[in-house]
């Protein structure tokens, strides 16, 4: 079996290590090839370095190493480089990049600085985080650089920064009115990242931000028709419990979009593709007429434990699997 996923940092790491969990007590055995598509919309140079936040979260989650309590870095890390560089006076201050996770960066720079492209670094890092030994390959969304910016405004004046800015610096409380994602419209996608849609027997989208994440992959070039086409179901599972986000601030992203924060207009971004959407019993969502898509189930949905996300992905592609006759052979829609 063939599953593809799209993914964005901790809330798309943590559906995917439970995802593996699921495969392996649930089918011992059956070979099951997943691909993950990480967004790369969150990178930034710094220090002259590049930094992929979101493809290093889910290589430290899947390999052992993340740091459990923050959901990202390294466990285990101790952070003399940042303290020197701040010593110097080198800025910025408010990315905390610890030491081991510096040679991540170091080592990503230095090969990307050779010629190779970030798909390319990206099966390195997978390799060194025993990625192939667990079946799972994972793929940036694009080799272009790509950079999502927020277009905020302060003391009445309208300025972009850059997304991790935002995010991190400003804990996301300056107004967004929009994003703008720079790179995005000239970006192709990264080699097997439409083969991994086509070709999937599920596809599924994790709790991961809809605007941010998942929102900035479908932005590359050819991903969105893939979803559409593709013979897979695709089945989703919301972000929000109860209307609120887990953690971070997607309800401000989807502020800044223009949709309501609740899973309904979540399922709406993704209305032209999705077959089926996992909904926290402590979100009100309307049931849709029998027969339209997507299908919807209800089930607690916080992935409280490595357990709790194996039951939560086992639910997805149990559904999936249920919606697998809606597209036909030689179907698309
Ligand atoms: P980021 O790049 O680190 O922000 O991570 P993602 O974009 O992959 O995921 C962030 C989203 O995951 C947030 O909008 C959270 O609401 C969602 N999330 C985090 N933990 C959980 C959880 O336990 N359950 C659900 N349903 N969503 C979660
Ligand atoms: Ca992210």
């Amino acid at each position: 079996m063939r599953i593809t996923a799209l993914a964005g940092g901790v809330g798309g790491a943590r559906f995917i290590r439970g995802l593996l969990h699921h495969l392996e007590s649930a089918r011992p055995g059956e070979r099951v090839e997943v691909t993950v598509i990480g967004n790369t919309g969150d990178d930034i140079t710094l220090f002259g370095l590049r930094v992929c936040p979101d493809l290093d979260t889910i290589l430290y989650t899947l390999g052992g190493g993340v740091h459990e309590g923050q959901g990202w870095g390294r466990a285990d890390e101790s952070h003399h480089v940042a303290d020197e560089l701040a010593a110097l006076g080198a800025l910025p201050q408010w990315f905390s990049l610890g030491d081991k996770d510096f040679a991540t960066h170091i080592y990503r720079s230095q090969l990307l600085a050779q010629g190779l492209p970030l798909s390319a670094v990206t099966a390195r890092l997978g390799a060194r985080w025993g990625l192939p030994d667990q079946g799972v390959t994972l793929l940036p969304m694009t080799d272009t650089p790509v950079e999502t910016h927020v277009v905020v405004t302060e003391g009445g004046e309208q300025r972009a920064i850059h997304f991790q800015e935002w995010w991190v610096r400003h804990r996301a409380s300056l107004h967004a009115d929009r994003f703008v994602v720079a790179g995005l419209d000239a970006a192709a996608p990264a080699p097997g990242v439409l083969e991994a849609i086509r070709t999937a027997d599920v596809v599924l989208l994790p709790p991961s931000n809809p605007v941010v994440s998942i929102g900035i992959i479908l932005g590359v070039p050819g991903v969105r028709d893939a979803l559409r086409g593709t013979r897979a179901p695709v089945v989703g599972v919301s972000p929000l419990i109860g209307g609120r986000p887990v953690r971070g601030h997607a309800d401000l992203c989807l502020r800044a979009i223009g949709v309501a924060s609740t899973s309904a207009a979540v399922a709406g971004l993704y209305a032209d593709f999705l077959d089926g959407w996992l909904v926290d019993p402590a979100d009100p969502m309307e049931e849709p007429p029998s027969g339209s898509a997507p299908a919807l189930v209800r089930r607690p949905l916080l992935m409280s434990s490595v357990e709790a996300a194996a039951d939560i992905a086992g639910a997805a592609l149990s559904l999936a699997e249920s919606r697998a006759d809606r597209r036909g052979l030689g179907g698309g829609r």
